[in-house]
C-alpha cells in the first residue's frame, strides 16, 4: 500500500515523457508538411505505408509482451492526427496563411455537449488553442452569427445515417452566401442520463430533442410509465434534468453531454439503430484553397429545367469527366411546388481543370448552379487509417487458383445466376465481408460454435485475430435437435458478437434462423449465416435474398450439390449478389464421424457456379482432432476458405465442444495452412 505513492509517480513521470514524445514527433510532422508544400511531386498519403508502419509497430508490441490490438489502435490515433496536422498545414499554405489565426469562435446550435458541439471540437481539435463554441438556439441563428461576423465559423449538421437529410441545413446552405469548408463525421451514441443511478421503473418522464426521442422510439415504448418531453437540444435537455433535480427525470444525450452537467449513465446505446453516423459541415464567410492532394468533395446546388432529360444532360457531363458521384439529393423549391432542386455532391477540387471543365459543361445544361463549397473528404471509409495490419511475418505470393472445368450447359438452365456464365467461364464472383474478400484468397472463419458469454467470446476473439482468422463466428440463435439443449443468447448475444468484432477488427458471421429476424441481424452482423438445417426454408431464403448482407449458405446435411445450387438461386434472385456456399458434410450410411465430409463436392461447385466455396470441417467430422487435416484437404481441393470451430476452453463449451479446436490447435492449424499455402501458390486472405 505505502508503495502507491512511489508507483503513480512513476507513471506520472512516464506520461510526460509520452507527452514530450508526441510533441517531438509533431514537430517532425510539422517538417513533413512543409517539405510536401514545397514539392508537390511528394505524395501526401501512402495507405500502404501507414499499413505497413502499422504492421510493424504490432509486431514490436507482440514481442514486447503487450496486447498488440490495443498498441495499434493507440498508434492508428497517432497515424490520424498526423494526417491531419499534415493537411490543415498544407491548407494554411494554399491559402497563403502563414500564421495560426488567433482565437476562433464557432457558431453551433445547441448548449454545450451537443452533438455539434463534439463535432466541432473533433474538427478544429488539431489548432493549438481551442476555439470558443457559441450555441445558438436555432441553426439559422448559428448561420446570422458567420454572416455578422460574431463567429468565424459555423458547424451544421447536413445528414444522419438513420434519418436521412436535415432539411433546414439544406435550406440554410441555399439561403445564404456562406461557403463550405469542410466536413466532420460524428458518431451518435444516444445515452439515457439521469441524476443518479435509480431502476430505469422509476424514471417517470425523458427530455430531448425530438429527433433524438424518435430515434429512440423502441426502448422508449420499452419504458412504461414515462412519458417523452420535447426539448430543443440534446444536451439543454440535460441541463434541465438537472435544473429540474428529480430523479425521475431523464435526458437523451451524448455521456459527455451527461459528464458535463454530472449526469449518470442509465443505459448506453438506446437507439432503435446501431451505428448512426452525422455528417456535418463546416462553413466559412469565404471559400478555401486545398492542396490537389488532398482529396476533397464538392458541393453543389443544381436547379434544371422542367424538360425531359434535364437533370440527365446535367450528370452526363460528370460521368464524361470521369467525375465521381457521391450523393444526389432534390428537394422541393420553396416557392414552387413540385418543382425541385438538387444537391449534389462530387469527389474533386474545383481547382483541378478536370471538375472545374465538368462544371462548366453541368452550368451549361441548368437554369442555376452554385458551388456551395470545396472542402477535405472525411466521410470515406478509404480514406481511413488502415486497420487491417498484419501481424504475422512472411505473407505468401499471391498467385491464382487454376482455372476450371467447362460448364455444363444444363446448369445454365436451372440456375442462370448461379451458373458459371458460358461467355466468360473463369470469371469468378469475390464476396465482400468487411475488409475481407472470399474468392481473393484461402479465407479462415474461425470462432465458438455459440456465443455465450463475454469472456469466452472475446477471449476466442483474440485467438482467431492472432491466428490470422479473418472472420469471427458465433451463433447466437443454435438450431439445436433437441429442445432441452442450450439455444444461444438470442439478440443479446448480437450486441456482444458485434463488439468483439470490432475490439479485434473481424468482419463477423452468425446464423439467422426465421425470416422475421433477417433484418435486426443484419444490422449488426457483416454476413448472415443460413445453416444446413434451413437450406430449404424458401421463406428464409428469399428473406436474406432481400438482404444487403452478404450470405454463407451452408449445405444442408441431406441435399444434393444441385439442391445446394438452387436454394443458392432463391437467394441471388431475390436480389442479393453475394452468396458463399459451404460444404459441412452430409448423412450417408458410414457413422463413425458425425457427417462425411463431400469434399469432392468443392470441384464440382467449382466447375458449376461463379460463387465462392467454402468448407466445414468441424461439423462435418465432429472430433477435434479431425479438424485441422480435413481443413488442409479442403485447401487443397481448391476451396475458398474454411469455417472452423474455436472455444477457448472446449471442456466447458455449451455447445459442440467435442469438435472444438483449442487456442493452440487453432494457432497450429493456421501456422500449416499458411506454410501449405504458400507450397501450394495461394494466397491466404
Ligand atoms: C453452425 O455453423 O453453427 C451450424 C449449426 O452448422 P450447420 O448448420 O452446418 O450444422
Ligand atoms: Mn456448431
Amino acid at each position: 500500500m505505502s508503495d502507491l505513492p512511489n508507483v503513480r509517480a512513476a507513471l506520472d513521470r512516464i506520461d510526460a515523457a509520452l507527452l514530450d514524445l508526441l510533441a517531438e514527433r509533431s514537430a517532425v510532422v510539422d517538417e513533413v508538411a512543409a517539405l510536401k508544400s514545397r514539392e508537390h511531386a511528394l505524395l501526401l498519403r501512402d495507405l500502404e505505408r501507414e499499413r505497413d508502419l502499422l504492421s510493424k509497430v504490432g509486431r514490436e508490441a507482440q514481442r514486447r509482451g503487450l496486447n498488440a490490438f490495443h498498441v495499434v489502435k493507440i498508434f492508428r490515433d497517432v497515424v490520424e492526427a498526423s494526417v491531419r496536422q499534415q493537411e490543415s498545414r498544407l491548407t494554411r499554405a494554399a491559402n497563403g496563411i502563414d500564421e495560426e489565426p488567433a482565437l476562433l469562435r464557432v457558431a453551433f446550435q445547441g448548449a454545450e455537449g451537443a452533438y455539434s458541439h463534439l463535432a466541432g471540437r473533433k474538427f478544429f481539435a488539431d489548432r493549438s488553442e481551442e476555439p470558443i463554441f457559441v450555441g445558438y438556439r436555432s441553426f439559422r441563428q448559428a448561420v446570422e452569427a458567420v454572416e455578422r461576423e460574431e463567429c468565424e465559423f459555423a458547424i451544421l449538421p447536413l445528414e444522419n445515417s438513420v434519418a436521412g437529410g436535415i432539411n433546414e441545413t439544406y435550406a440554410l446552405l441555399g439561403t445564404s452566401k456562406l461557403s463550405i469548408v469542410g466536413e466532420e463525421v460524428w458518431p451518435v451514441e444516444h445515452c439515457l442520463l439521469g441524476l443518479a443511478k435509480v431502476p430505469l421503473a422509476r424514471i417517470r418522464r425523458v427530455y430531448s430533442h425530438p429527433q433524438a426521442l424518435m430515434q429512440c422510439s423502441e426502448f422508449l415504448d420499452g419504458l412504461a410509465g414515462a412519458s417523452s418531453e420535447s426539448f430543443f437540444d440534446t444536451a439543454a435537455s440535460v441541463a434541465k434534468v438537472k435544473e429540474l433535480g428529480s430523479e425521475e427525470n431523464a435526458a437523451i444525450a451524448s455521456e459527455e453531454a451527461g459528464e458535463r452537467h454530472g449526469l449518470v449513465v442509465l443505459r448506453r446505446s438506446i437507439a432503435n439503430q446501431r451505428n448512426n453516423q452525422t455528417r456535418f459541415v463546416v462553413v466559412h464567410k469565404r471559400p478555401f484553397r486545398f492542396d490537389p492532394r488532398i482529396p476533397c468533395r464538392t458541393s453543389l446546388l443544381l436547379v434544371t429545367d422542367h424538360r425531359e432529360g434535364a437533370l440527365e444532360r446535367c450528370l452526363a457531363e460528370l460521368a464524361k469527366a470521369g467525375v465521381n458521384l457521391t450523393k444526389l439529393e432534390s428537394r422541393s423549391m420553396p416557392a414552387t411546388p413540385w418543382e425541385y432542386q438538387f444537391y449534389v455532391d462530387v469527389e474533386g477540387n474545383v481547382d483541378d481543370p478536370r471538375l472545374a471543365a465538368a462544371l462548366e459543361g453541368v452550368g451549361r445544361n441548368a437554369r442555376y448552379l452554385r458551388v456551395l463549397g470545396c472542402y477535405p473528404r472525411k466521410a470515406d471509409p478509404s480514406r481511413e487509417v488502415p486497420k487491417d495490419v498484419d501481424l504475422l511475418p512472411d505473407a505468401a505470393p499471391p498467385e491464382p487458383w487454376p482455372a476450371g472445368t467447362p460448364v455444363p450447359a444444363e446448369s445454365r438452365v436451372a440456375y442462370p445466376l448461379a451458373a458459371r456464365r458460358a461467355t466468360d467461364p473463369g470469371a469468378r464472383t469475390p464476396v465482400k465481408v468487411g475488409d475481407v474478400v472470399f474468392g481473393e484468397g484461402f479465407v479462415v472463419i474461425a470462432g465458438p460454435c455459440a456465443v455465450e458469454n463475454e469472456a469466452q467470446l472475446f477471449e476466442a476473439a483474440r485467438v482467431v485475430r492472432e491466428g490470422g482468422g479473418r472472420v469471427l463466428r458465433g451463433g447466437v440463435f443454435k438450431p439445436r435437435t433437441s429442445p432441452y439443449s442450450f439455444q444461444g443468447l438470442g439478440i443479446p448475444g448480437l450486441d456482444l458478437l458485434c463488439r468483439a468484432g470490432l475490439e479485434y477488427h473481424l468482419p463477423v458471421v452468425t446464423e439467422v434462423v426465421a425470416p422475421e429476424d433477417v433484418e435486426k441481424v443484419a444490422e449488426f452482423a457483416d454476413m448472415l449465416q443460413v445453416g444446413a438445417r434451413n437450406m430449404q426454408n424458401f421463406a428464409l431464403l428469399k428473406a436474406v435474398g432481400q438482404s444487403s448482407r452478404p450470405v454463407l449458405l451452408k449445405r444442408g446435411m441431406m441435399s444434393s450439390v444441385e439442391e445446394l445450387l438452387l436454394a443458392a438461386e432463391y437467394v441471388l434472385s431475390a436480389g442479393n449478389r453475394a452468396v458463399v456456399l459451404c460444404e459441412r458434410g452430409i448423412r450417408t450410411f458410414e457413422t463413425s464421424t458425425r457427417n462425411t465430409l463431400d469434399l469432392g463436392a468443392v470441384q464440382v461447385l467449382k466447375a458449376r457456379t461463379h460463387l465462392p466455396v467454402i468448407v466445414d470441417p468441424s461439423h462435418a467430422m465432429g472430433v477435434t482432432a479431425f479438424v485441422a487435416p480435413m481443413a488442409r484437404a479442403a485447401l487443397a481441393a481448391g476451396a475458398d476458405g474454411v469455417i472452423v470451430e474455436v472455444h477457448p476452453h472446449p471442456e466447458e463449451a455449451l455447445c459442440d465442444g467435442p469438435q472444438a479446436l483449442t487456442p493452440e490447435l487453432f494457432a497450429t492449424m493456421m501456422g500449416d495452412l499458411r506454410r501449405m499455402a504458400q507450397a501450394l501458390g495461394v494466397k491466404m486472405a
